[in-house]
């Protein structure tokens, strides 16, 4: 049996239950067995793939809080630092009732190699929790997020780790883990991205992964001689990364038609309306069922559907494996050119490869959303200068930084004889550097 081979049954043995975590790693280490089928003895020997997939450590812990009515709730908290080959480890912390130790662990390995193509020093790593913030109330919320911090506070620092918001973890809940911080360590420094502007936070970090997902998109087209300029565009989500998706879009020429939440989704002939998106959910922390009294013109459908809707690009910019085959194969009989990954692995694996049997192309998450901790990275050098970037400077470094990853994603996947084919360059060109690093450092 290959090594590649090897591995994957044995993480698949040892991980029982974390389908979300086998299907990340299949993933790569599918995409990465022309680099080790080279190599493979030395590879063996060294362990190099039972290394990379086993996190360095896991931490669980209990989150007891108390709610509005007086009542103990307990949720469950959770930290995997997975690789500090190339920088302390970096990742948001999601707050959702979905969340599990398999999910925790598929986000935190896809994060390494994410990092890696930002080309800024930066490991891999994810964490977060049971608990919904929606429904709560503020005090509840912050309740939660003191006693998380309480027990998160002791694994994390500037230099070591440095979690960022992630689903359902937004300004608020950062704000009140950065307070409760700062108050048990004493100490005021960049130990969480994410942050307000007026204690640390970066210009550009709540609208970079957006930004960055319509910069590589750009950078994609341009390099096929088109732009986005005229093109339809469908959405998913209405949380952060869609709504700044759909902003950048629109500045760039593109019309987008579609969003959704998690119990419905609006179609706009017209292209969405940033502002009222913006006030349903950023202000009013709303349903989607409101977009309607702002753009009477627009259809509001409950469930799923995004995806039947004709466009030239597709945007997933919600939760894991919302794009199924049957929404894969809408989306080419609708003659989709484009499709990338805002959210995180948000396309089945059956559906990408009938996107790149299809001739669409596709660029996966991993370097389609790392734009957002590109971001944090910036804002965590500008807390170590404690100086401030404008705006504009944070910007034009994002762009640069998704224009380069395009680049190099496609020179990795050409290297290899997979020209085109960005799953395979971006896993390469997120593995190769990961590795020299492990290999400077020994066997730790
Ligand atoms: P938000 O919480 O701001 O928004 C998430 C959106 O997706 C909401 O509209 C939410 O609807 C919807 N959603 C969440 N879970 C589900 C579900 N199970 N089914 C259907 N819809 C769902 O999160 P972000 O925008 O920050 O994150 C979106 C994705 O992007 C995630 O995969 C995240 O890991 C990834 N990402 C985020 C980055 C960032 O900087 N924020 C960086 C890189 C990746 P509802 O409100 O109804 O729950």
């Amino acid at each position: 049996m290959s090594y590649v081979d090897e591995v994957l049954e044995s993480v698949i043995a040892k991980n029982p239950a974390e389908p979300e975590f086998h299907q990340a790693v299949r993933e790569v280490l599918e995409s990465i067995r022309p680099v080790i089928e080279k190599n493979e003895d030395a590879f063996r020997k060294d362990a190099l793939l039972e290394r990379i997939t086993n996190p360095e450590r896991q931490i669980k812990f209990r989150v007891p809080w108390v709610d509005d009515k007086g009542n103990v709730q307990v949720n469950t908290g959770y930290r995997v630092q997975f690789n500090s080959a190339i920088g302390p480890y970096k990742g948001g912390l999601r707050l959702h009732p979905s969340v599990n130790l398999g999910i925790i662990k598929f986000l935190g390995f896809e994060q390494i190699f994410k990092n890696s193509l930002t080309g800024l020093p930066i490991g891999g790593g994810k964490g977060g929790s049971d608990f919904d913030p929606k429904g709560k109330s503020d005090r509840e919320v912050m309740a939660f997020c003191q006693s998380f911090m309480t027990e998160l506070c002791k694994y994390i620092g500037a230099d070591t780790d440095v979690p960022a918001g992630d689903i359902g973890t937004g300004a608020r809940e950062i704000g009140y883990m950065f307070g409760q911080y700062k108050r048990l360590r004493g100490v005021f420094e960049g130990v969480l991205t994410g942050k307000g502007l007026s204690y640390g936070g970066s210009l550009a970090r709540t609208e970079a992964t957006g930004y960055g997902l319509l910069y590589i998109t750009e950078e994609l087209l341009k390099s096929k001689g088109d732009s986005l300029n005229g093109k339809t565009v469908v959405v998913s989500g209405a949380g952060n990364v869609a709504i700044y998706a759909i902003q950048k879009a629109q500045q760039l020429g593109a019309k987008v038609v579609t969003c959704s939440d998690s119990t419905g989704w609006v179609y706009d002939p017209d292209g969405i309306d940033v502002a009222a998106l913006k006030e349903i959910k950023e202000v009013k922390r709303a349903r989607l069922t409101e977009y309607k009294s702002y753009r009477p013109n627009s259809e509001y459908h409950e469930g799923k559907g995004v995806w039947t809707v004709k466009a030239d690009i597709a945007l997933p910019c919600a939760t894991q494996n919302e794009l199924g085959i049957d929404d894969a194969k809408a989306l080419v009989a609708n003659g989709v050119k484009a499709v990338c990954e805002g959210a995180n692995m948000p396309t089945t694996e059956e559906a990408t490869k009938f996107f790149q049997d299809n001739g669409v192309f596709f660029i996966p998450g991993k370097a389609a959303n790392a734009g957002g901790v590109a971001t944090s990275a910036l804002e965590m050098s500008q807390n170590s200068e404690r100086l401030s970037w404008t705006f504009d400077e944070v910007d034009a470094k994002l762009k640069g930084i998704m224009v380069n990853l395009f680049h190099n994603i496609d020179d990795a996947a050409k290297r290899y004889g997979f020209e085109g084919n960005y799953v395979v360059g971006a896993n390469i060109a997120g593995f190769e550097k990961v590795l020299d690093a492990m290999n400077a450092q020994g066997i730790v």
